[in-house]
């Protein structure tokens, strides 16, 4: 199972790529939208994580390419971001995210989340 983990906090990238490994995850982190992008549509990928505020490409722009991609549209996808406002959190949902986690959170919250999604994927097939 891989997930595509997009953040710009370098520590935070690193430290979420490592609690997803622990965890048996294939993980491809980037550092930006753009970069997620590229390597999303090079390698693909069964799982997105993404923050909402990165440099060159955000979290929500990145989420309706994927919406709008034939091949990759129902990649399920959980988003996170500092801002905890309620009107984030609605248009997190109205752009297609299927989960929303509000930094900070307990990791074991995120690989919770990540195996219900997980689930839905095997569920479906
Ligand atoms: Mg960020």
């Amino acid at each position: 199972m891989k997930v595509l983990l997009a953040d710009d906090d370098d520590n935070f990238r690193m430290l979420l790529s490592e609690i997803l490994q622990d965890e048996g995850f294939e993980v491809s982190a980037h550092e930006n939208g753009q970069l997620a992008w590229e390597a999303l549509q090079a390698e693909g990928a069964d799982i997105a994580v993404l923050d909402v505020n990165m440099p060159e490409m955000g979290g929500f722009e990145l989420l309706k390419l994927i919406r709008e991609s034939n091949s990759l549209a129902g990649l399920p996808v959980l988003m996170m971001t500092v801002r905890s406002a309620v009107t984030d959190q609605v248009e997190g949902y109205d752009s297609g995210a299927d989960d929303y986690l509000a930094k900070p959170f307990a990791n074991e919250v995120l690989v919770a989340r990540v195996r219900v999604l997980e689930r839905r994927i095997l569920g479906a097939a």
